[in-house]
């Protein structure tokens, strides 16, 4: 049985790791991906903020070493998912299964005015690169503003405007200056009004100002405003922006999208290629576009596959459930649990914020270094 598992992300070495886990040397895994190494996406804030070191966050795939599991660094070029093969400038890979986990791509040139008039913190570098912007920030109108829908992680943007207040305030920088977000959703986490409520009250208690239902188009950078969805202008002095997101070209290339993204069976997480499967931000499951989320489907893939190659029928099903912790500032952080389980209205719950949640932040992120690398590993140790 050969596996090929396209991306080395949330998904792909949750994948590539309960495939070793279960079959050790008998099954021939290959996983591939482009970069050179795995960040988580709250790493990114945690190096922005100067929490900790870029050096510290990047999880080398050279060192993520499993039995069974043969890691190629390339860039895939083309899929056929007719006949499962793959091209990538490292040659080119037949499967029996094949796993598409690519996640998202982000473009923040699709948004005029963005790369010359602000930054964006999604990427790995353009999180990396604010830390110096950041500490040089002499205090004024910060806007930080989402581009575009689907993007990842939708608390991501409150929790990024909730650490530029904590940033500017430590700094002696906060009275002298404003702290705005503007949003497409209409609640900061809309599967949970209690998270919601949470998020909006610790707004109000900063004085950051909030506006809902809205994108950002633009950037206006002689004028320094940004340019709204509903024809409004808001002025800023630093823009921290997410990005446009889009499926990787060589997916669509391969036809595998529908209206942008590679639609599943969402429980079985099957793709209309018999044979192929996709998990994670590339697809439109209906979960946001989360790391737990593709982590989750990842499992489900795993248990089908581990039923396929016993001969057996796979029964796994995707529940659509995940947690995520969210910082709040003064080192108060929260736990969110939500559910979008296909065909149930999405539903969620927080816990905190507290600083003892700290704790189980640290863990979640410790565990999956341990299984995925093989090695301990702290969030912010320096
Ligand atoms: C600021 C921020 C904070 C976040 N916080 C959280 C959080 O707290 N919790 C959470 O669950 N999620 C969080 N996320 C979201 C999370 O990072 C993503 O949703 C998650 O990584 C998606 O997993 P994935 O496996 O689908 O794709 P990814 O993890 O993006 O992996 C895709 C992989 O495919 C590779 N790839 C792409 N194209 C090619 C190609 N052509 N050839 C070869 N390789 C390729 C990439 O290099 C990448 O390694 C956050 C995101 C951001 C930006």
């Amino acid at each position: 049985m050969r596996i090929v598992i396209l991306g080395a992300g949330f998904g792909g070495l949750e994948l590539s790791t309960r495939l070793s886990e279960e079959f050790g040397d008998d099954v021939d895994v290959v996983l591939i991906d482009k970069g050179e190494g795995f960040v988580f996406g709250f790493s990114k804030l945690d190096v922005m903020f100067g929490f900790t070191d870029a050096a510290h966050v990047l999880h080398r795939f050279e060192d993520c070493v499993k039995p069974g599991v043969r890691f190629v660094r390339a860039e895939v070029t083309a899929i056929d998912p007719v006949a499962k093969v793959v091209t990538t400038q490292a040659g080119t890979f037949e499967a029996d299964i094949l796993v598409v986990a690519l996640g998202a791509d982000l473009h923040p040139e699709m948004t005029p005015g963005l790369l010359e008039g602000g930054h964006e913190f999604y990427t790995v570098s353009g999180a990396f690169a604010l830390r110096d912007v950041l500490h040089e920030f002499a205090g004024g109108r910060v806007l930080v503003g989402v581009t575009s829908t689907p993007f990842k992680c939708p608390p991501a943007p409150s929790e990024t405007t909730l650490l530029v207040n904590d940033f500017l305030q430590h700094r002696g920088l906060r009275e002298h200056s404003e702290v705005s977000l503007v949003m497409p959703l209409p609640l900061p986490i809309p599967p949970s009004p209690q998270a919601s409520e949470a998020i909006l009250t610790a707004f109000e208690q900063r004085g950051i100002t909030w506006r809902p239902n809205t994108l950002v188009r633009a950037l206006d950078p002689a004028r320094k405003v940004a340019v709204l969805s509903d024809g409004g202008e808001l002025p800023y002095d630093l823009f921290l922006g997410v990005p446009v997101h889009r499926a990787p070209a060589v997916v669509v290339d391969a036809g595998l999208t529908e209206d942008g993204w590679i639609p599943v069976d969402p429980l079985t997480l099957q793709t209309r290629f018999p044979g192929v499967y996709a998990v994670g931000d590339v697809t439109s499951v209906g979960t946001p576009k989360a790391g737990v989320f593709a982590e989750g489907q990842a499992s489900v893939v795993a248990s089908a596959i581990i039923a396929t190659v016993h001969n057996a029928e796979p029964d796994a099903v995707y529940d659509g459930h995940g947690i995520c912790y969210m910082e709040f500032g003064g080192q108060q952080i929260a736990k969110i649990d939500v559910t979008f389980q296909s065909g149930s209205r999405p539903v969620g719950w927080m816990e905190g914020p507290d600083v003892e949640l700290a704790a189980d932040k640290s863990t979640f992120g410790s565990d999956r270094i341990q299984r995925w690398f093989g090695r301990a590993w702290t969030g912010l140790d320096v």
